[in-house]
């Protein structure tokens, strides 16, 4: 074939936005995205991103169970499949919440390309403009980015150091009806909050779903993390105490490898069937490709013990974070102790802007994720998540001490301009 000069090269089209629909102009890069370009330089410290760390997860079992299931099941792992997900699969998904007390049908499983999928699905058949999503305060900012493209408002309900607070969802229910706005769903991470690392206990979650449930709001929960605990096993899933009331979603991102894409919703069965049509129209189908590596890889591995081997890597750097804080952050500093995941949220004093702060860090060579970027209504300017799940405990240690010395500079720097 021999190489043809494009006819038309006058440069980007014109009137771009009038010519967009109108929902674009809500499709705005995360605050995080353009963070990581930066972070992701090798000299730089890197606690801003969430990235799962696969040095736990041997790659030559992975390379057998991929060449295994090409040989013996390559005609159906390389073809379309089913738009609600593999049925074997969906039967081990079901395996796997029973870990979290949940007792589940596969028939009400929708496998998704990733946690995130499901998110975008659940804003797409529930979302009008201008509709309520509850969401705790921080809150994880991809669920945000899609709540926000599909024009929801999202209204942030009081937590504490043990999660949402019961009565503040009280209060936010009352006050966004008495605005007269519709609520649509509570968005909630109860295991280990992306950004706080703060587990829900028990009895608040009875409560929340015992409110969410008597005002008719749907609880959509988000658990990415909930078998990452170091310690001791998270409380049962909502989901495990009612499967009428509760959206549920899962994903392997954490617990095996987050480049497989596989993550999926177990749903209550009314929702089932928009759910898959909503889902065939943006993918047509998951992977099967993903789909059978993973029903593999779960039906002939040890993937309990893995979990655990993750658990253990997690916990050594989540202490050299919280060592390392203990140790360089000045005494005004307040942070969260997570007991799993991957996320320690640092509150510092309220003239101290993390946004701002952000370049001088850089050039410290140490990068985290600014408090805003979990809030949709510009809250948390003086707060950072910091991830400890990726780099190794030293590196940590590197980047919290650099971090700490930033912090301590810009107090002093403040201080000395409020006695001018
Ligand atoms: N929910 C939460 C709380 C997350 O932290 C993430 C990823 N960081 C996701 C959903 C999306 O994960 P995935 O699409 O890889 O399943």
């Amino acid at each position: 074939m021999s190489d043809v000069t494009p006819r038309f090269t006058t440069g980007a089209p014109q009137n771009l936005e009038e010519r967009f629909a109108g929902r674009a102009a809500h499709m705005q890069p995360s605050e995080i995205r353009s963070l990581f370009a930066v972070a992701s330089r090798p000299e730089i410290v890197s606690l801003a991103g969430g990235m799962p760390n696969l040095s736990a997860l041997p790659m030559g079992m992975m390379a057998d169970v991929v060449q295994k299931l090409i040989l013996t099941n390559g005609a159906e792992a390389l073809q379309y499949g089913s738009g609600q997900g593999h049925p074997k699969l969906r039967e081990q998904i079901c395996e796997v919440m029973a870990l979290e007390g949940i007792r589940a049908n596969p028939d009400d499983v929708l496998v998704t390309t990733g946690s995130q999928q499901a998110l975008d699905l659940i804003s797409r058949i529930f979302i009008d403009p201008g509709d309520v999503v509850l969401a705790e305060a921080p809150s994880y900012v991809g669920a945000l980015g899609t709540f926000h493209q599909y024009e929801a408002k999202v209204v942030h309900v009081e937590t504490d150091e043990l999660g949402l607070v019961p009565d503040g969802l009280r209060a936010a229910i009352k006050s966004v009806r008495a605005a007269g706005r519709k609520i649509k769903f509570l968005y909630t991470i109860p295991n280990y909050q992306n950004p706080s690392g703060v587990l829900l206990p028990a009895d608040r979650r009875t409560e929340i779903l015992t409110i969410c449930r008597t005002e008719g709001i749907f609880v959509v929960e988000d658990n990415p993390y909930g078998l990452l605990g170091f310690d001791k096993p998270s409380p049962n899933a909502m989901r495990a105490e009612d499967s009428e009331n509760v959206i549920y979603l899962g994903s392997f991102s954490k617990t095996i490898a987050p480049g497989m894409r596989v993550g999926w919703a177990l749903v209550p069965p009314s929702l089932k069937e928009k759910l898959i049509i909503a889902s065939e129209s943006s993918i047509l189908c998951p992977s099967n490709f993903s789909q059978l590596t993973i029903s593999s890889y779960l039906a002939d591995q040890p993937w309990r013990d893995q979990i655990a081997s993750f658990c253990e890597l997690y916990k050594v750097r989540r202490d050299a974070m919280l060592e390392s804080l203990d140790e360089y952050f000045p005494a005004s500093a307040k942070w969260t102790k997570p007991g799993g995941g991957f996320y320690v949220w640092v509150t510092l004093p309220p003239e101290i802007d993390t946004k701002a702060m952000m370049p001088k860090a850089i050039v410290a060579k140490v990068a985290y994720v600014p408090g805003t970027a979990f809030y949709a209504d510009g809250f948390g300017s003086w707060s950072m998540r910091l991830s400890y799940c990726y780099p190794t405990p030293e590196r940590i240690r590197e980047g919290v001490k650099a971090l700490g010395g930033v912090v301590k500079t810009e107090m002093s720097r403040r201080s000395g301009n409020q006695l001018n």
